[in-house]
């Protein structure tokens, strides 16, 4: 069995590094390749995730994961070889349903759509991208119809993010947020917004940048294993566990943009870098779903990085990095002004409380375009529409609506943005777990330490990777399943003290 065992982490590996030189083409692509390389790079990306999907699905890894079936089950559920044929086993025998020239028609596809957007959004220019998109749709779709026997078309696409989630019961658990979030936003936007001019005064690129590296470093994110570039639209990506990297973008007039994508994209990276080690090239050594690494990129953003502790020790030394805007600033100033609450039309600039009105309008529309009821062609005038419906307000142009983010133009549409609230719901009720286990953890923040906080997360969520699906870690963690409550308690006691709520 040992023999059996060993050519499986062989062969898993191999695949792993046809993935890991795919993302690095994919990293190029998105911070530094010249838009020369862009044709050639759909296609080098195309056949290397052809190859690696060949790899992973190779008959011989059916063929050894039937084998070591006895072996699995003589073994604890919990132990590491057992999670690991587990795991792989779910996943080959997800991936050998798409076919490996799918998989590398979907990879052009996508790197093509990709640097059209880029395009596309500068210029305000939908069309250029329509037929595109009406290609996604239909790839996205073929994607369900290899695998049959789904109740709702997107079911197949959330499984792959959210493993364990279907359409009904993401619709359930955004229902019971929505009926929360909406009296809150308009009790809160009723009343004066906040004032944020502080934040959109001249800020020297490199000293944004300089800031939020010194603010990482603190928390933990390892520079030895990892390293910071600009993009487009900042995202993680892993190569190994000992080379997790992040990207950002700055703006001069803008210090929130650069400061808390960093600190968003950190919690990515930390949660890869905290796997446990020996999983290395297997399917553990991965997030284990969407919702829950979302849920860790925004608690170091939001929970940590927006709390009034965190900036009573680093407010001080913002202030010395930019006397003249800063100085005459109050903590409390500022601190309302990156907490500031305002309907808006850019998802990810959001505030924590309106910003998953956006994604639960964005899961909306994406289930629409799958079901059939909504054609690519009016899907800007619908943005426009549940924009207005949903908050208040239309934007002026396709810049800021349908084209406004990567998504869509990269990868498939659907099963994408369930993850992103329910990340935020899973952050508030992680921390609070974090919390009960350790009430010093606060104080401690209000201090620039983060190592408790950083280590309890490690032990209980990141070292396991994918051995746990994201509903069984819920329940280690938190002796529960997912439930919106901790995070809904969190927005009203925050935001409760930052505006006279009744
Ligand atoms: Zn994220």
């Amino acid at each position: 069995m040992h023999a059996k065992l060993e050519e499986l982490k062989q062969r898993l590996l191999e695949a792993n590094d046809l993935q890991s030189a795919n993302a690095l083409l994919s990293w190029d692509q998105t911070t530094y390749m010249p838009s020369g390389g862009a044709e050639a790079r759909a296609r080098q990306m195309s056949t290397l995730s052809r190859l690696a999907h060949e790899c992973f699905t190779d008959p011989a890894i059916g063929k050894l994961l039937d084998e070591l079936r006895s072996y699995e089950n003589s073994l604890p559920y919990n132990s590491d070889d057992a999670s690991l044929i587990r795991v792989t086993r779910r996943e080959y025998e997800r991936l050998v349903n798409l076919p490996s020239a799918f998989v590398a028609e979907f990879t052009n596809h996508s790197a093509t759509i990709y640097q059209a957007w880029t395009e596309a959004r500068p210029a305000n220019d939908f069309n250029r991208v329509r037929p595109l998109l009406e290609k996604t749709l239909d790839l996205s779709r073929r994607i369900a119809d290899y695998f049959p026997g789904y109740t709702h078309i997107a079911d197949p696409l959330i499984d792959f993010a959210d493993y364990g989630m279907k359409a009904e019961s993401v619709r359930q658990v955004f229902a019971q947020l929505r009926e929360q979030l909406v009296p809150l936003v308009k009790a809160i936007t009723s009343q004066n917004a906040a004032d944020d001019s502080c934040l959109q005064q001249d800020f020297p690129e490199n000293q944004q940048l300089e800031f939020g590296l010194a603010v990482i470093k603190d928390y933990g994110y390892d520079f030895q294993r990892g390293r910071q570039d600009l993009t487009h639209h900042p995202f993680m990506t892993k190569f190994s566990l000992g080379d997790v990297r992040i990207t950002t973008r700055v703006k001069r007039n803008d210090l929130g943009d650069a400061l808390f994508s960093t600190l968003h994209e950190s919690g990515h990276a930390m949660y890869e870098l905290g796997i446990n080690r020996a999983y290395e090239g297997t399917p553990l050594a991965n997030g284990t779903s969407a919702g829950v690494h979302e849920s860790q990129s925004r608690l170091w953003e939001n929970i940590v990085g927006r709390s009034r502790g965190f900036w009573e020790h680093y407010y001080p030394r913002l202030q010395a990095l930019f006397p003249t805007q800063l100085k005459h600033i109050s903590l409390d100033t500022f601190y309302r002004a990156i907490n500031k609450v305002q309907k808006s039309l850019i998802r990810v600039d959001a505030d924590e409380v309106t910003y998953n009105l956006h994604v639960l309008l964005r899961f909306d529309l994406e289930l629409q375009l799958l079901e059939g009821k909504l054609e690519v062609r009016d899907l800007p005038e619908a943005w426009h529409e549940r924009y207005e419906t949903d908050l208040g307000m239309t934007a002026p142009d396709d810049r800021d609506g349908v084209l406004q983010d990567v998504h869509w133009y990269s990868g498939w549409i659907g099963g994408v943005f369930q993850g992103y609230t329910l990340g935020n719901i899973l952050s508030g009720l992680y921390y609070g777990a974090a919390l009960q286990a350790h009430p010093s953890i606060p104080a401690e923040i209000a201090q620039g330490k983060f190592d408790t906080l950083h280590g309890w997360l490690r032990q209980n969520i990141y070292q396991h990777g994918a051995k746990y699906t994201a509903a069984e870690l819920t329940e280690r963690v938190t002796g529960g399943p997912l439930r919106i409550e901790p995070y809904v308690s969190y927005l009203k006691t925050k935001y409760g003290e930052l505006y006279a709520l009744a």
